[in-house]
């Protein structure tokens, strides 16, 4: 195996810091890090890694690392420039982009740009610019290797496809902590249960968009770019059990299926080791004794995804509109601003309210982004929901 040499965006967040235990225990060279503010976790990770390049989002903070810093051997930026240097990184070969939300978006294309391979973890970036981003990849000769655990699942079963094309995707979605619910009970729920996840360790906005289900909504999106197909050539099927991480059916029908333990930390190795397979921890699975279930997700009570598979459909603008307004509604609900179904109340009225017209341009995305943010702040401040 090639020893790549790695940057990471968002090194601090639950993906950053699965990312650097298999770059501990593979023994990969970290030359870039970016966290959003969590000077603590990243000093002590730019210490052990001796990574000569740093980036903190938030400008006062980045000055107190530098402070912190003092003598150690690492140039520490601020704002998108400081994520942009860290993604761009003379060194690095393959850019992690774990980072939450659509700030990911000109990182990840300043990557690009500078021909690193991407280890996608930012699902929000295809989602509101997969037409900016795929054409990108494709002139600037780079890869996109998901680390998302389904799309990472449908890309190993493709290893085998021999060109073949794929006739559907079967994506896999655990539900989430309230699967079986009806949407009374839905309003009655608190934060912290949609925060308790049954089988996934997350951060808390893609905790929250698995208990929606937006985030098998925003995953349709990115399946969509990633295996150029189209809305017709998906499914969601709920499997409570997490072992079958998602599936692909061939045109003969027959279906290829990957399964692991539920941990982020395979598809990550995976992503950085491709088009290897390494040998590290104990995460072998036994399937003696377990029994996996199948089901339809219920749209109806879970209308985010609904919502999702809308705005895919309609195209354009539609889908930044609606992972902007989710975004913002998600950010109320973890300020225990609004209710849990109060989620999709506001996507559902960014929809509805946000013109939304071609996605072509980076800043057209940008400024529909803004303006669905800010049908949802007033649309909350108004009490419409
Ligand atoms: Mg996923």
């Amino acid at each position: 195996m090639i020893m790549k040499k790695i940057s990471i965006l968002g090194s601090t967040g639950s993906i950053g810091t699965q990312t650097l235990q298999v770059c501990r225990d593979l023994n990969i060279e970290v030359v870039a890090l970016s966290a959003g503010r969590n000077i603590d976790i990243l000093e002590r990770q730019i210490r052990e890694f001796n990574v000569p390049v740093a980036s903190v989002y938030d400008e006062v903070a980045a000055e107190t690392l530098r402070e912190r810093l003092n003598g150690f051997p690492c140039a520490v930026y601020s704002g998108d420039e400081g994520n942009c240097i860290v993604a761009s990184a003379p060194e690095a070969s393959i850019v992690v982009t774990a980072m939450m939300g659509m700030i990911g978006l000109r990182p990840t294309l300043a990557a690009i740009d500078a021909g690193k391979d991407i280890a996608l973890a930012n699902k929000e970036t295809l989602v509101c610019a997969g037409q900016i981003v795929m054409p990108a990849t494709k002139k600037k000769g780079v890869s996109i290797l998901p680390v998302d655990s389904e799309h990472s699942a449908i890309f190993q079963c493709l290893q085998g496809a021999a060109g073949n094309s794929i006739n559907k995707i079967l994506l896999t979605a655990s539900g989430g902590p309230f699967f079986g619910m009806k949407s009374e009970a839905l309003k009655k729920v608190t934060l912290k249960d949609a925060l308790n996840h049954p089988n996934w360790s997350m951060g808390s906005k893609i905790t929250i968009d698995s208990a929606t289900l937006m985030n098998k909504g925003l995953e349709w999106m990115e399946a969509k770019w990633l295996f150029d197909v189209s809305d017709d050539q998906i499914e969601v099927v709920v499997h409570r059990e997490s072992i079958v991480h998602s599936a692909v059916e061939f045109a003969d029908h027959s279906v290829i299926a990957q399964m692991g333990v539920p941990s982020m930390y395979l598809p990550i190795k995976y992503a950085l080791t491709y088009p290897a397979r390494v040998q590290s921890g104990d995460f072998s699975l036994s399937l003696i004794g377990k029994t996996l279930h199948f089901e339809q997700a219920d749209e109806e009570t879970f209308r985010c995804l609904k919502l999702a598979k809308q705005a895919s459909r309609a195209g354009g603008l539609y889908p930044t509109v609606l992972n902007g307004a989710n975004e913002q509604a998600v950010a109320l609900f973890l300020d225990d601003k609004i209710g849990f179904t109060e989620i999709a109340d506001l996507v559902e009225k960014a929809l509805m309210n946000v013109p939304a017209g071609d996605a072509e341009k980076l800043d057209d995305v940008l400024r529909a982004d803004q303006i669905a943010r800010e049908q949802v702040r007033m649309d909350y401040k108004k009490g419409a929901v």
